[in-house]
């Protein structure tokens, strides 16, 4: 049982951004309409099969479903609520009405824990739908925004929304006047019409200044404003409340995901409540008064501590020691199987060990001869054991696990203890063989060599031991070491991971440190050598600056190369060099950025080189209950899919050109969610690059991969933009394309809707490097009817680099290109292409009027 909160009329700031006039040109509703499956109905599937969900799930789902699409189809995706050209940084209609809505629902969701009393499921639909329409004054164009009349608006626009989308039957309480009253009077300036405004209303006034607040907030700064607490406050009079904040000074990626996550963790402890998940930060709520976290070392180390835990959990092949198996890599001469060390940290010891005894029991072949050297080994041993050793490869199998194990656990395990025993006997301990056999390999290790040229050729004797006694299958043996290694020291996997990868612990730790800021405030401590990472590596590696990033780097990349392993970075890209599986060892990169590319070695299929990036930036945050919408979506985009550039050309025209029936339109969105993404026809040429990573574990950034097949330079760049620009429109993100797979802006350090990064020469004269929300549109419509004119005659991309040279020289380029194709083929093709010809010279010609 919730009870409804009265509303306090204080006098808040004016939220929303009265004086902004969008000016958008005039949007088919049909071009917006391609955003109609996004995210609610690729989400919807699968959220519905969830077994509980909150009142604030089911409400938001039902926005999603019911009302989402209706906005998109009212062509409010092209819409700008904030834009770029008032200084803001660009933000869709829709956008602004999803964030308000998905940010009122998890304020409600969260505010029982800071003493709030929790509006039921009717109250917030009604608050959803009144904010839906808030801002609906933006949306005339000849309605002057300076002008005293401009809430003005005529009780006949706003039914013709509120009944568009349905506002009335889903939210049942509500009446047309209310709808009226919300729209005049929300904003709190002077201008609006507070005496005309119904008692309904004056209720959920706080709540639509609180969801415009929110979605109005460009940064976690922004959001934990006073403005924003107060509205709050307001909202949840009996709540007592503070919005505090997390901020990373970089991103990176999965990495920078995994980082939010954790630190969400530490923060919780100190009673915070995510709210909503930025690129680079999230947004908190907590109750006043509660202490502040200290950030000092044990916030860091806690931290950590998270995200290593994370880490292991958030994909399958850090779990599963049946695919960590494919790491691990045999070394004939000496007879043991090499693990990275970086799986140590990733996997974990345990799941190391596990994967370590199935490689050795499955190498156990009964059938096949061991090599002469091996049985001579064989041979020397039998003289000290009680028994014969089988003259096959059951017992090498075997016995190179047990050499394997040695040396990367036994041996760390008893360095650390001041136990006096032998390598040879605690090995022979751990792996429980009896005293006389033991006894046995102790005499031939005094009278024998067997360990000529790096060999440990004693694994004979104790694979026999075990082979004897029927302990020989995987998981035996595991439970055997593991407990065996307890009883020598508890902390044994610690001590394991450190002599492996304690680098990657030490270089962790650093970067958390230096990136993390809590309510403004960076973590303290202190200096230790591993501090400042600049100072500390200027006076011993000058100049050792990682070649992604430029964060100083204390190795190459082939401290954590390895062969076949699934985490490790085999191709790839910098921002200043290419980097190709050909030259390994003379990349410098930091360890964080080799953790991110490992991590998206994990997550994605391809290892081309030359790839390009799209980093999207939500726009302008994610909520928890977004988060797993996108993620679900982008999900589809694995290695395999594929995207039919002519289709996505002919589609993204077709929806644009505005001349589209509502009962045609589901087909466009079809073809265009088809070309886009497809299992059959087409070419695979993008993925995302976090396939298989839990999105409960990680959230705030997302990057794909493109790799389309090259033939030149300007195609590859101008495709790669294209689709860019076409995943960027149809999902609602922000966009930076680049050609550096560490992202190099933030998205808060651009405004535009998207940005063409560096490295794009190219194709910079036909798509600008910065393209507005109002010039997406035309940007997308120029590049679609491009592709339709030059494929008309062939479907040969290396042939676009000449027509792109078309658009810049050629004041008519659609008709010099249509003229072009009429006198080269037989005239068939270019009769039907006509349109295409007019959008390209309309877009891109030179205003030479006929
Ligand atoms: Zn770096």
């Amino acid at each position: 049982m919730s009870e409804k909160n009265n509303g306090t009329q204080g006098t808040i700031d004016d939220f929303a951004e009265d004086s902004e006039d969008p000016e958008s040109e005039e949007v088919s509703d049909a071009m917006v309409g391609l955003l109609d499956h996004y995210p609610g109905n690729a989400t919807h599937e699968e959220s519905s099969t969830g077994t509980s969900s909150t009142v604030e799930e089911r409400v938001v789902e039902a926005f999603h479903e019911d009302i989402d699409p209706k906005l998109v189809d009212a062509g409010w995706g092209f819409r700008q609520a904030k834009s770029v050209e008032f200084g803001k940084t660009d933000q869709s209609l829709v956008n602004h009405v999803r964030n308000g809505v998905t940010a009122l629902a998890r304020v409600n969701e969260a505010i029982e824990s800071v003493g709030g009393y929790t509006y039921d499921e009717d109250a917030l639909r009604d608050a959803i739908a009144l904010f839906t329409i808030h801002d609906v004054h933006k949306l005339d164009e000849d309605r002057d925004e300076s002008a005293d009349t401009r809430f003005d608006i005529p009780t006949s626009d706003i039914e013709e929304y509120v009944e568009r989308f349905g506002l009335l039957g889903w939210a049942e309480s509500l009446t047309m006047v209310d709808f009226h009253s919300c729209v005049i009077d929300h904003h709190n300036s002077w201008e609006a019409n507070p005496d005309q405004t119904t008692h309904v209303f004056d209720e959920y006034r706080p709540l639509i200044r609180l969801a415009d607040a929110l979605a109005s907030s460009e940064t976690p700064e922004a959001a934990t404003d006073r403005r924003v607490v107060d509205a709050v406050q307001h909202a949840y009079p009996n709540a007592t409340v503070n919005l505090r904040r997390h901020n990373l000074t970089e991103v990176k990626g999965i990495l920078t995901n995994l980082v939010n996550a954790a630190i969400a963790e530490t923060l919780e402890q100190s009673s915070y409540e995510r709210l909503l998940i930025y690129q680079d930060g999230c947004v908190y709520l907590a109750p006043e008064g509660v202490d502040d976290p200290i950030l000092d070392e044990e916030f860091v180390s806690d931290t950590f501590t998270n995200l290593k835990r994370n880490i292991r959990e958030s994909h399958a092949a850090y779990k599963d020691h049946g695919q960590l198996v494919n790491n691990l890599t045999l070394v004939h001469a000496q007879g043991f199987y090499s693990i990275n060390d970086q799986d140590f940290f990733y996997a974990g010891p345990e799941t190391v060990l596990r994967a370590v005894t199935l490689k050795g029991t499955t190498d156990a072949d009964p059938s096949s001869d061991p090599t002469d050297s091996m049985a001579d080994s064989m041979e020397a041993l039998e003289a000290h054991l009680p028994f014969k050793i089988n003259r096959t490869r059951e017992p090498v199998g075997i016995a190179r696990l047990v050499y394997t194990v040695k040396r990367s656990f036994v041996d760390p395990v008893v360095a650390t203890t001041d136990n006096d025993r032998s390598k040879l006997a605690a090995t022979c301990e751990v792996f429980g063989v009896s005293d006389a056999v033991r006894d046995g390999l102790e005499t031939a290790a005094d009278e024998l060599s067997l360990t000529a040229g790096g060999k440990w050729d004693y694994s004979y004797g104790i694979a026999q031991a075990l082979l004897n006694e029927g302990v020989v299958d995987s998981t035996a043996l595991t439970d055997r070491v593991s407990n065996a290694l307890g009883e020598i020291d508890e902390d044994w996997t610690e001590i394991v991971e450190t002599e492996h990868a304690g680098n990657l612990r030490s270089e962790l730790t650093a970067y958390l440190r230096d990136i993390i800021s809590v309510d403004g405030q960076p973590v303290a401590g202190e200096s230790t050598e591993l501090t400042d990472p600049f100072e500390e590596y200027a006076g011993s590696r000058r100049g050792k600056t990682c070649v992604l990033c430029n964060r100083g780097t204390t190795g190459t990349k082939g401290d954590m190369k390895a062969p076949k392993s699934l985490t490790t970075l085999q191709a790839g890209y910098s921002n200043h060099i290419a980097v190709d599986s050909g030259k390994p060892d003379e990349l410098l990169a930091c360890y964080p950025c080799k953790i991110e590319l490992s991590l998206r070695e994990t997550g994605s299929g391809r290892r081309e080189d030359g790839r390009l990036w799209f980093h999207f930036v939500p726009d302008y945050f994610y909520t928890p209950l977004s988060w797993k919408q996108y993620s679900t979506f982008t999900a589809n985009f694995h290695n395999e899919a594929k995207t039919e550039i002519g289709r996505l050309a002919e589609a993204v025209l077709r929806v644009g050109d505005g001349g589209v029936s509502q009962s045609g339109e589901g087909d466009i969105l079809g073809s265009y969610v088809a070309a886009l993404l497809d299992n059959d026809h087409g070419r695979s040429m993008i993925e995302t690059l976090d396939q298989g990573f839990d999105p409960d574990s990680q959230y705030g950034s997302r990057t794909f991969g493109y790799f389309k097949p090259t033939d030149n330079d300007t195609e590859f760049q101008f495709f790669g933009v294209f689709v860019a620009l076409a995943l960027s429109a149809y999902t609602g993100l922000r966009v930076v394309v680049s050609e550096s797979p560490i992202p190099d802006v933030r998205g808060r350090d651009f405004q535009t809707y998207a940005r063409i990064g560096g490295g794009f020469t190219q194709v910079h004269d036909f798509y600008g490097t910065d393209i507005p929300l109002s010039e997406l549109r035309s940007r997308l419509n120029a590049a679609a009817a491009l592709i339709q004119l030059g494929y008309g005659a062939e479907r040969d991309d290396a042939l676009f680099a000449k027509y792109l040279r078309a658009t810049r020289n050629k004041s008519l380029p659609g008709s010099y290109l249509l003229k072009r194709l009429a006198q080269t083929d037989d005239g068939s093709n270019a009769g039907f292409l006509l349109e295409e010809a007019r959008v390209l010279d309309e877009e891109t010609g030179h205003s030479i009027e006929p």
